[in-house]
């Protein structure tokens, strides 16, 4: 899993967080306002249609008062139809208001005596519905299209056909016998023009609104594009408006004129679009503010989590670095947020003490590999000692006869193998017995070490000297070659001791025995019988001399 910083983290969960709760106030506001908008442009158009159907309702009304009292006049209730003063009346009325069409009076069987302009004089309209509904009592009616008047008055002007809504009441004699029937044409116009002036003087408030007239089954009767479509339903729940086809709708009943059946609507709608747009606005203007209020926020969130992460980070690169044993690890131990300053401080104590302890780690090996040191050398030279003691006399400091036989058989080996001959020295003191009786012990073991000394200065560094025994010294000669032949060492030797002197003994000889190797020899003892048999022939013709092989004595020789 990728680890993201601090820094990202508390800024991507800050801004989150600050949009998500200003998104959830611009929706649930926008929610609200939504409301707000649809109840207050309802309520306007509720006005408007009201005002609407209000001033519709008078006209009609009044229309059909006009109507309802013509039809009242004394000379039709005479029966008198064909009084000229009742088409006087009829064409004052016609005259005063221009909505009218025509205006007549028929007889019972639907024969018109008299119309204003004389139109339809003579015909009869028995099959109308003004007519036939008439006769029963006042009537108001639905609009219709012109039928018979349509070929007698001039057309509108955009080509539409003339549309009239009609108005009758019953003529009835002095006995309440219905004997005819007054009718009038109003031009559907004027009942529009009505209805869209209501609505026009609200216009200003409320943009788009359109003016519908429904009819009572619901269905629209203007405008005339929309005619014959069915309006939706009232909402019982709703308080005087519906939405429903994109449009936020309201519809108001208008006030029947007495005695008649007219069941019409005025429906005032406008595009929900429209009604809602301030809403919207106000939602887009919140969501915008929601956007912005949250890029401030991510910024002030990441300025924040920068200001709490940088020590961390700085902590945790300073960690990395006293783990990876670099240099430059630094603890700050101030900060404003205590846990922050607790922590630099703690980690800080923390890594004092463990570099402490490190150091006296240090210190502890480094005495520890001193005193190992120390100790290995003491070593070292104790073994060297135990090899010395190993290998060499304790009394005169030369070669033991331990020594002395590893080196007897190594020279024996090595001659075998590369036939180079070497000679052997047996160096005994003459009666020394003597000396250890009259000088004691101790004088005697000086004598030795002299002894020793006085051989070691005579012979050369690579021969070979060990004390074989006793009063008795070996010498080893690898090298046979004149002028040191063996006789001439041995002599050296002999007369170097006979020329010395001893300060508590006086005078000291010894006599030497020399060997030389020989292929025959099977073991290195036969060597060591030879030299001892010349010491032994070198004692017997009275000490202080040097004895050889023959062999030797031709070796020398030739040599
Ligand atoms: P010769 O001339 O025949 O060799 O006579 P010698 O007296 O030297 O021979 P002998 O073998 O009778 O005596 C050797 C003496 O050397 C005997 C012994 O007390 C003495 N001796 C051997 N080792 C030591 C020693 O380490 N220190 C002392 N002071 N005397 C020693
Ligand atoms: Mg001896
Ligand atoms: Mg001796």
């Amino acid at each position: 899993m990728l680890k993201a910083s601090l820094r990202s983290h508390l800024t991507l969960w800050f801004a989150g967080l600050s949009l998500l709760t200003l998104l959830s106030v611009g929706f649930y506001v926008g929610d609200i306002a939504t409301e707000q908008m649809k109840r207050a442009s309802g309520n306007a158009l509720l006005s408007t249609a009201r005002s609407a159907a209000t001033l519709l309702g008078e006209q009609l009304r009044e229309r059909q008062l006009e109507v309802y009292l013509l039809s009242r006049a004394p000379h039709l209730e005479r029966g008198d139809l064909d009084n000229p003063a009742i088409l006087k009346s009829m064409q004052l009325r016609t005259e005063a208001r221009s909505e009218y069409a025509w205006m007549g009076v028929t007889d019972a069987q639907g024969r018109v005596h008299q119309a204003v302009n004389g139109l339809l004089v003579g015909q009869v309209v028995q099959q109308r519905t003004w007519f036939q509904a008439g006769l029963r009592g006042e009537y108001t009616g639905d609009p219709h299209e012109a039928v018979l008047l349509a070929k007698l008055l001039p057309g509108l002007p955009n080509g539409e056909p003339l549309r009239f809504i009609d108005f009758a009441a019953p003529i009835r004699n002095a006995d309440g016998q219905v004997i005819g029937v007054l009718g009038a044409h109003a031009h559907w116009s004027w009942v529009t023009h009505i209805v869209e002036s209501a609505a026009m003087s609200h216009k200003g408030a409320e943009p788009d609104i359109e003016a519908l007239i429904i009819d009572h089954d619901g269905k629209v009767l203007y405008p005339e594009a929309l005619v014959g479509q069915q309006m939706p339903a009232k909402d019982q729940k709703s308080p005087g408006w519906v939405v429903g086809n994109g449009y936020l709708t309201s519809e108001v009943t208008v006030p029947t004129p007495t005695g008649t059946a007219l069941s019409w609507s005025i429906a005032v709608r406008q595009p929900l679009d429209t009604a809602l747009q301030p809403a919207r606005l106000l939602f887009y203007k919140l969501l915008l503010l929601g956007v912005f209020a949250a890029v401030a926020f991510g910024l002030v969130a990441y300025y924040l989590a920068l200001y709490l992460s940088r020590p961390i980070e700085h902590l945790a690169r300073s960690a990395q670095k006293v783990q990876n044993n670099q240099p430059g690890a630094y603890f700050p131990l101030r900060h404003p947020v205590r846990e922050i300053a607790q922590l630099g401080q703690s980690i800080d104590a923390m890594t004092q003490s463990l570099l402490a302890k490190e150091r006296e780690l240090q210190e502890t090996n480094a005495s520890l590999e001193a005193t190992v040191a120390q100790r290995t050398a003491a070593l070292t030279l104790a073994n060297a000692e135990l090899l010395n003691l190993a290998t060499h006399d304790g009394l005169t400091g030369v070669y033991n006869r331990r020594r002395f036989d590893e080196k007897l058989t190594e020279y024996s080996l090595l001659f075998r193998r590369t036939g180079r001959p070497f000679a052997l020295l047996l160096i005994d003191a003459d009666h020394f017995k003597h000396i250890n009786d009259t000088h004691g012990h101790a004088a005697g073991d000086d004598v030795l070490q002299q002894l020793a000394q006085l051989i070691q200065i005579s012979i050369r560094s690579t021969d070979f000297v060990a004390r074989y025994g006793g009063e008795e010294f070996a010498v080893l000669l690898p090298e046979i070659a004149k002028p040191d032949t063996p006789d001439i060492v041995a002599e050296k030797i002999r007369s170097a001791i006979a020329a010395a002197t001893f300060p508590a003994v006086g005078p000291v000889t010894v006599s030497i025995g020399v060997g030389l190797a020989d292929p025959a020899d099977n073991a290195p003892t036969a060597l060591l019988k030879r030299a001892d048999q010349q010491l032994y022939q070198a004692k017997a013709a009275g000490r202080n001399r040097v004895a050889c092989q023959t062999s030797l004595t031709e070796v020398a020789g030739l040599g």
